[in-house]
């Protein structure tokens, strides 16, 4: 079939491929961040924006939107030829237990400053030539989010997940070489001070024959997070040499802990297996919370995409009004504070919980969920 234009005319195959290649741009992620001051939202915007998707966290919230917001100001400035001043880059390291809200963080923000964004877990990393990824495959994650346009990834966010499982195992440098610790983070160094790097397009192993993107890695800002078992233990002992009494206070366990978390510094990541020259790198070191029992109850019911509201809409398309009492969550977060898997858990919880309903879904129009007859086996 063939319709007619002004000048022409244009057959039916073609009037479908130019509907697909419109469609799938408009699909494409169109990342665009800030150009000028007064597009940049301000870290109070920012940390607004953070509250709706993330719950607590406030100091972490904080000092991530600074941060940013720091970084952001950064790359505008350095489109000015005139400066006389070269503000150099902070990236951000993040300490909290599992499932407290690292990832959500780091990927809440990428989101409100529409930068691409990646996650990368730092144990697939290995020394160069070694079985495991290069640590360049890290960009080749955040070039596959921006499709491809350098421009674009060479703004973007990268997320490094578990960065305490590169830590050196010993607090003395050893002789022998340290595939998996030591090695890495001197490869990484070379990614967070901002240089060209050589990325295989496919991520992976370099091969001698790939053909590699460039990347400049100076306005890529990295936030690196882990666990750091055992990181308490350190602050303490350093704490307590420089006797700086905190038990006269009373304060609870999660008190306790919250608070000698908070007095983390770099001598800790250091004494933990950090070498100083990536400490140097990751200048803003930030902590989350543990999570208490109410914090993760606002988790199931707060958040725009909450547990509560997902579970609610699923049910809702097959016409079924489900309704959570507040007993029923507190029933759900007890059990998950026991799996320790933190907030994380509590889908997991709720999907058990709610496991015979949804396979009855057709049998009931109305379904009110109490604290003791629920199921967690
Ligand atoms: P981690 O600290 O291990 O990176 P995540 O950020 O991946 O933890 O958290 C896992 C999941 O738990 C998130 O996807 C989110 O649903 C939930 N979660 C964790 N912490 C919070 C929080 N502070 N506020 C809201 N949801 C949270």
């Amino acid at each position: 079939m063939l319709v007619s234009g002004n000048n022409g005319f244009i057959c039916e195959n073609c009037i479908e491929q130019a509907h697909h290649i419109v469609k799938e741009s408009r699909e494409k992620n169109d990342f665009s961040p800030a150009q000028s001051i007064n597009d940049l939202k301000k870290p109070k915007e920012i940390k607004a924006f953070l509250d709706q998707y993330v719950i607590g966290q406030d100091q972490a919230k904080k000092q991530l939107s600074i941060a940013v917001y720091n970084h952001y100001k950064r790359l505008l400035h350095a489109k000015d030829e005139n400066r006389e001043v070269e503000i150099e880059k902070s990236n951000i390291i993040m300490i909290g237990e599992t499932g407290t809200g690292k990832t959500l963080l780091a990927k809440t923000i990428a989101k409100e400053l529409n930068v691409p964004f990646c996650i990368v877990d730092a144990t697939i990393l290995t020394e160069a030539g070694y079985v495991g990824e290069d640590v360049e495959s890290i960009l080749s994650r955040l070039l596959m989010v921006a499709e491809y346009d350098v421009e674009k990834a060479e703004k973007g966010i990268v997320f490094i997940d578990e960065i305490d499982k590169i830590a050196r195992k010993s607090d003395n440098p050893s002789i022998t070489r340290d595939v998996s610790g030591e090695g890495v983070q001197q490869g990484l160094l070379k990614l967070l001070e901002g240089s060209i790097v050589n990325v295989p397009p496919q991520g992976g192993r370099k091969h001698p024959d790939q053909k590699y993107i460039q990347v400049n890695t100076q306005n890529i800002l990295f936030i690196a997070g882990g666990a750091f078992d055992g990181i308490k233990e350190i602050i303490e002992r350093r704490l307590n040499k420089q006797a700086i009494g905190f038990s006269s206070e009373k304060l609870n366990k999660i008190e306790e802990d919250d608070y000698i978390l908070s007095q983390i510094n770099a001598i800790d990541l250091r004494k933990f297996g950090l070498i100083p020259e990536l400490l140097g790198r990751f200048p803003i070191i930030t902590y989350l919370d543990k999570l208490t029992k109410e914090t993760m109850v606002r988790i199931m019911k707060e958040p725009k995409n909450s547990i509560v509201n997902q579970f609610v809409e699923l049910f809702k398309m097959d016409g079924v009004k489900l309704d959570f009492t507040d007993e029923s969550i507190d029933r759900i977060v007890e059990e998950t504070m026991e799996k320790g898997l933190g907030a994380r858990g509590l889908r997991g919880t709720t999907e058990k919980v709610l496991e015979d309903y949804m396979f009855d879904i057709d049998e009931e129009k109305e379904i009110v969920l109490t604290g003791q007859e629920l199921n967690f086996k």
